[in-house]
Formats: C-alpha cells, sequence, structure tokens
C-alpha cells in the first residue's frame, strides 16, 4: 500500500511538470558544484609523528579543515565572492560577512599549513637567500626561533604565528588571532606568508594537552623548509 503511493505520487510528478520544467525545477534546486574542495594532504596521516600525532592529523584535515571548505561553499553561495580566487577574497575579506572571512581564512590558513610541514625524517635547515634574510632581520636563527616561540605563546585564545616577508623584503614574525591571516585587508601586519603554525588548541591538544610551548618547539623539527625558501623573494 505504502510502495503504490509512492508509485503515484512519483507518477503524478512527472506527469503534471513538462518535460522542460522538470529540468529547470531539477537545475535550480541542485547544490551548485562546490567552488572549494578539501586538498589531499602532501603526505599520510601517520607521518608527522612523534611531533604531530596520527589521530590529532586526521580530525584536523578530516573534520575541522573540511568543516572550513563546507562553510566557506555555504556562505559564498549565490554571491560574487563565489567567482573570485581565495586570495583575491582575502585581499578584500573586509567587503564580506565573518562567515566568509573566518571560513576563508580557515582554508587557506590549513591549505598552508600542511604544504610548510614535512615528515620528520625529509627534514632540511633553512639554507642559502632565506637563512642569510633570518640572521639579517632577526640577529641569528634561534633569535628567530626564540621570537617566533613567543609569539605562538602571546596569542591569547586561538589563532596563528607567522613568519611574513613585508612589502618593504624585510622578514618579520606576527600573529593573527581565529583564522584571519597576512593576506586579509583587516590584519594590520600585512605581508607574504612564508611559514604559519596553527595555535589552535585543535592543533595539538590530544598529544600536548595545555603545553603550547611544547608542541610549538617540536614544531621546529617538521618545517617544510624548501617550501618556506620558495615562497621568500630575496
Ligand atoms: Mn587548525
Amino acid at each position: 500500500m505504502k510502495q503504490s503511493l509512492i508509485l503515484l505520487a512519483i507518477l503524478t510528478g512527472f506527469q503534471v511538470l513538462p518535460a522542460s520544467a522538470a529540468e529547470t525545477a531539477t537545475t535550480s534546486n541542485a547544490p551548485a558544484r562546490p567552488v572549494y574542495t578539501l586538498p589531499a594532504l602532501p603526505y599520510a596521516y601517520e607521518a608527522l609523528n612523534p611531533v604531530i600525532d596520527t589521530e590529532t592529523m586526521k580530525i584536523h584535515h578530516q573534520k575541522h579543515h573540511q568543516a572550513y571548505v563546507d562553510q566557506l561553499n555555504a556562505a559564498i553561495a549565490g554571491t560574487p565572492a563565489a567567482a573570485l580566487q581565495l586570495e583575491a577574497l582575502l585581499a578584500q575579506v573586509s567587503k564580506w560577512p565573518d562567515a566568509v572571512r573566518n571560513n576563508a581564512g580557515g582554508h587557506w590558513n590549513h591549505g598552508f599549513f600542511w604544504a610548510s610541514l614535512v615528515p620528520p625524517g625529509q627534514f632540511k635547515p633553512p639554507s642559502g637567500a632565506l637563512k642569510q634574510a633570518i640572521d639579517k632581520d632577526f640577529g641569528s636563527f634561534e633569535a628567530f626561533q626564540q621570537a617566533f616561540e613567543a609569539a605562538g605563546k602571546g596569542q591569547f585564545g586561538s589563532g596563528w604565528v607567522w613568519l611574513i616577508q613585508q612589502p618593504d623584503g624585510r622578514l618579520a614574525i606576527s600573529k593573527t588571532p581565529n583564522q584571519d591571516n597576512p593576506l586579509m585587508d583587516t590584519v594590520a601586519s600585512k605581508g607574504t606568508p612564508l611559514l604559519g603554525w596553527d595555535v589552535w588548541e585543535h592543533a595539538y591538544y590530544l598529544k600536548y594537552q595545555n603545553r603550547r610551548a611544547d608542541y610549538l618547539k617540536a614544531m621546529w623539527q617538521i618545517v617544510n623548509w624548501p617550501a618556506v625558501a620558495a615562497r621568500h623573494k630575496p
């Protein structure tokens, strides 16, 4: 009885809608093809052990990053923001609602973060023009590391710590709250991000709990310095 009612409803639907109207209805009701999709990680979930544990990587990528992608698609759907390249959107993010700012930042920041890290067995220290620039602008690599860790520890609540190249070419450390980043027109310290570390608790809490300082210190073992150098303009 139930099955035949469903069948009747389906048949009635086909009968009352002419083919062209049915097509129009299908098109307008179908979700638009998402503008953004979750990028694959450039390494396995377990690859960053022992610095970042497998479970944290899975949740961070599959749940947190995926949520930023989904919420960004929802926030820009049907708006002119959907036609912009992501970095162009960030450069004028003040024109859009907070949901765009938070999720465009969340998506960009996480893609950048994954690409900034490397399994510890493949680690190479900074060298060449980037190393020289760090020495020149911070005094020494060790002084840079200290200042970077201090900025990460000093970010109250959730956010990011960045190594940026300023418009004048010099390197600087900055920090941003939430999912803001140095490409946004809303931030005080703008520049080209060279390195960015996630200091949200979701990035480290399973392994490090409240010990953000230990997480920051351990992260030096997995920085992808060749990737950072490729972003730097000597
Ligand atoms: Mn995160």
